[in-house]
């Protein structure tokens, strides 16, 4: 395990030097530092540099050959479907989207890359001709990569979120949730901070196909059209997939866009008029003798609806390639390894709340996280009210200072499964004790006692708890583990607690 782990971190470390693709957002283009991560990544490793350079030269001969010779584009029975999971990593924040924002944005996938985004024909009628129906759908992954049962969607408190290292990211997903290769599932990893874009990802390339790095970042605000997103800003998935799937911006192969130069750069595809590119919206704009298709998916306009018929037949080609893999996503023993071709089945009962600690006469509303096929609720909230519910997501009032279990029976309407979360909801007193307050933890027989001390656990891996191995008067502390054993004495201690 720690070998592989340590490869996966070797191959982590050439991630930002691939062509990376720097993403969109309306009214504002992000800066892209494709170049010079491109430069860092020639200068640290040049073995991957020439891969991935072999691997871009190989895709395009491939695809050159694929539409001259192969290529049947209004072939509706071939729909290429692609295991997704979205990984969501948060610290608790508004990072920590929704499941429902997660369904929309995969909607929205789905709509764009099938024409059946409601927005298509009202592109400019110039091009309302070669507007593709791309046939590529996306399904939720239903297995892991261990055959475990999955809902597509993982959840991982860290701060790594938050920071602009793609290696740690990746990483503490990897951690807290195991592999998910990137020839098996399209990775969507929904972050707080990507590097500057609103989201990046790399052409497809053989040096990192079984890595779960060969994925797509996204902030989480450019997820869906709900939530923390918006409407407007939930073409970036597409955007990105396009890229994913091999497509360049419609001005090239850079992350420039209305530069005089670009009219003389290409993105491959044949249909596409030569533009400089653009960040606004003018859909009758001309800016390299002809009229630019302003409303193309892989502009950085605010407008997107549409990919061309060109465009299609090239993603087509990359998902028939074995680069990067693409070509083992939508095999049939693929889509059953992950679980997307085989019945949906009830396989996990969880929830959560929005809060864990109130005080009496507050309410607390449940969010029901059950996977997958969920068709039926019994909770139960013993010293709620009500006391139980049959609906998805209850409110409940708590009157009385106490602790109390909250217990889940979900069904799918053949089997039932219960979870029963203990001491998961603390009413705290409303009268506490009086000023000066002093604690030694002397007289606690246990830890947290839930009168006087709750634990706020954000990640579930280690607690506070109370110890007789040191202590600053009596014989108590309360510690909590900073790294490694009780053993090698990496303890964080509390002895003593003074307010006046
Ligand atoms: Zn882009």
């Amino acid at each position: 395990m720690k070998k592989s782990k340590n490869l996966l971190k070797t191959i982590l470390l050439g991630i930002f030097g691939f062509p990376v693709i720097f993403g969109f957002a309306q009214h504002e283009v992000h800066p892209c530092h494709t170049n010079e991560k491109m430069d860092e990544l020639k200068a640290s490793d040049p073995a991957i540099a020439l891969d991935m350079e072999q691997s871009r030269t190989e895709l395009e001969e491939w695809t050159a050959n694929f539409i001259a010779n192969q290529y049947s584009p209004n072939d509706r029975s071939a729909i290429y479907t692609i295991p997704v999971v979205f990984h969501v990593l948060h610290t608790n924040g508004p990072e920590n989207i929704s499941d429902a924002q997660i369904y929309d944005a995969l909607q929205n996938m789905n709509d764009d890359f099938n024409k059946l985004n409601s927005d298509w024909p009202l592109v400019n009628p110039a091009f309302l001709g070669i507007v593709a129906d791309c046939q590529i759908e996306f399904v939720l992954a239903r297995k892991k990569n261990n055959g475990s049962c999955t809902n597509g969607i993982t959840r991982t408190y860290t701060q790594t979120t938050h920071a602009d290292l793609d290696d740690d990211q990746v990483d503490a997903v990897y951690a807290e949730h195991g592999n998910w290769p990137g020839n098996k599932y399209l990775n969507i990893f929904v972050v707080a901070e990507a590097s500057g874009a609103a989201g990046y990802t790399q052409y497809p390339a053989n040096w990192n196909a079984t890595s779960m790095s060969n994925g797509i970042k996204i902030l989480h605000n450019y997820v869906g059209s709900i939530g923390t997103s918006n409407e407007t800003k939930s073409t970036a998935l597409t955007h990105e997939i396009g890229h994913w799937l091999n497509l360049a911006h419609c001005w090239g192969d850079s992350n420039e866009p209305g530069l005089a130069g670009n009219c003389s750069d290409d993105d491959g595809v044949a249909d596409t008029p030569n533009t400089i590119g653009w960040t606004s919206c003018n859909t009758s704009g001309i800016s390299c003798s002809s009229l630019d298709n302003v409303e193309n998916f892989m502009e950085y306009s605010y407008c997107c609806k549409m990919f061309t018929q060109g465009q299609k037949a090239r993603m087509h080609a990359a998902l028939e390639s074995n680069t990067g893999d693409r070509d083992n996503l939508w095999t049939p023993a693929n889509l059953s390894a992950t679980g997307v071709s085989t019945p949906e089945v009830l396989c996990a009962v969880s929830f959560t709340a929005n809060i864990l600690e109130i005080c009496p006469g507050e309410s607390v509303t449940f969010t029901d996280q059950s996977y997958n096929l969920v068709t039926g609720h019994s909770w139960s909230f013993p010293g709620g009210t009500p006391s139980t519910s049959s609906s998805a997501n209850p409110t409940i009032t708590y009157n009385t200072a106490g602790v109390y279990n909250v217990s889940l029976q979900a069904t799918d309407g053949s089997s039932t499964l219960t979870n029963t979360k203990t001491n998961y909801i603390v009413v705290i007193p409303e009268v506490g004790d009086p000023l000066p307050y002093f604690e030694g933890f002397e007289n606690l027989s246990t830890f947290p006692d839930y009168d006087r001390f709750t634990i706020l656990d954000e990640d579930g891996d280690e607690e506070w708890d109370i110890t007789s191995g040191a202590s600053y008067g009596g014989n108590n502390c309360v510690y909590l583990k900073n790294s490694g054993t009780v053993q090698q004495g990496h303890w964080m201690l509390l002895c003593l607690v003074q307010l006046i």
